[in-house]
């Protein structure tokens, strides 16, 4: 990739991507249960070797994989894209810390899409300030006694309750704040391990965790005792960029369906994109969505290069593309008219699922907290 293009290999394939996403997965999507895990589609994600590029095999994850995976998919169908990143947040932190026994018994089974992750870090106290968790790891002075026993809530985690395993961050208590934080890789048949499921605006395979005097050992844990929040922010690190490809890739389908019903819809004696007020925000939409897209792919190849200002790079890739997105959206459902609301119409699906990533992973607020930091270090 240079400053300003894609290499043709990489727009081939998001072409490529694009294609097997409409024909193979979004029939999958269309088949699931609003609000729950889609075993196929995830199955299908494997199959198709999607996962296998997230985790490529021996290898580092490229950031900018994830994002150009990540857009195209969200171009073609939300659900397919949702659930490729879900295995990639839920299971990054094995890749990245787990022990060799930890990643030769679940990244096989995430890669082929057969074991569904979770990334268990929020709790009802505990939001965009992630280090107030209150989750505790008592230590168990039963059994070998290397333990600890897991007691408290977690909520608004992705894939939960359902999920096969979850990443849950927990207080070891070795220091205060961030540094007493610990990652423990919790398979889901742990007993007193449950959770309910979350009704969201967008149905979205989320829920709540609850544990109560789950059993964990050292053979469990993620990393090192008491650096579990590095295990989270590097996770995060990673993934902050491509949210905001997530968000450009729903920027451009809503773009895309507003070009085509500006140019077929008369109003006035002639089509909508005839009246300046349209074109010009559909020219002005366009010029955003291009400024997003180039800086979502800047921070990824800054963080595929380990440039030492990631972090800013992130945070406003994702502040723009997901604050574009939204108004990207807003935008296409005006210029449509009353058929963009109507239940099943591509735009309000859209405009129910663009409303979230301004929230998770670091409110756009939050965003801005960092990017001003940076500036001032
Ligand atoms: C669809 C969805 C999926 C999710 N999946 C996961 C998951 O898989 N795993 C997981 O751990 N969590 C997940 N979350 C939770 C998500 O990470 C939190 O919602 C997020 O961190 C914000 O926390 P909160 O909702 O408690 O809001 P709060 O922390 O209460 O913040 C509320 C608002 O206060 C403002 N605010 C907060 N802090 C600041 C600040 N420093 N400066 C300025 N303004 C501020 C912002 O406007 C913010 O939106 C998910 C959330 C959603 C909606």
């Amino acid at each position: 990739m240079t400053a300003f293009a894609l290499d043709p290999e990489d727009v081939a394939w998001c072409a490529e991507l694009r294609t097997l996403t409409a024909a193979q997965l979004r029939p999958l999507a269309e088949k699931g249960e609003p609000g729950r895990i889609n075993r196929p589609l995830v199955a299908a994600l494997g199959e198709l070797g999607l996962l296998r590029r997230l985790f490529p095999e021996g290898g580092t994850v490229r950031a900018l994989d994830l994002c150009l995976l990540r857009e195209s998919l969200a171009q073609e169908c939300t659900e397919a894209e949702t659930a490729l990143a879900l295995q990639g947040l839920g299971a990054y932190p094995v890749l990245q810390s787990g022990t060799d026994a930890q990643r030769a018994r679940w990244l096989p089974e995430v890669t082929a899409g057969r074991a569904v992750a979770a990334f268990a870090l929020s709790e009802p106290g505990a939001g965009s300030d992630a280090a107030a968790l209150t989750l505790a790891a008592e230590p168990d002075r039963t059994g070998a006694g290397d333990g600890w026993r897991l007691t408290g809530e977690k909520c608004w985690i992705s894939n939960a309750p359902e999920a096969d395993f979850a990443t849950v961050f927990a207080r070891t208590g070795e220091a205060p704040g961030a540094r007493g934080v610990t990652a423990f890789l919790v398979p889901a048949d742990r007993p007193g391990l449950s959770g309910e499921h979350l009704d969201m605006l967008s149905p979205h395979p989320i829920g709540t965790l609850v544990l109560d005097g789950v059993p964990v050992t050292r053979a469990d844990v993620l990393g090192a005792p008491g650096h579990g929040f590095g295990v989270a922010m590097r996770t995060l690190n990673l993934f902050r960029p491509s949210v905001g490809a997530f968000a450009v890739g729903m920027a451009r389908a809503a773009l895309d369906a507003a070009l085509a019903h500006a140019a077929t819809r008369t109003a006035f004696g002639g089509p909508l994109k005839d009246l300046q007020s349209v074109s010009h925000r559909l020219a002005d939409l366009a010029t955003r969505i291009e400024a997003a897209r180039l800086l979502v792919y800047a921070a990824a190849a800054a963080y595929d290069a380990g440039a030492p200002d990631i972090a800013k790079r992130a945070a406003m890739a994702k502040l723009l593309a997901t604050e574009t997105a939204q108004e990207a959206v807003d935008a296409a459902v005006q210029i449509h008219g009353a058929r963009a609301l109507r239940r099943g119409h591509l735009l309000e699906h859209l405009y129910r699922e663009v409303r979230a990533p301004r929230i998770y992973e670091g409110a756009t607020e939050v965003q801005r907290t960092i990017i001003a930091r940076e500036l001032y270090r």
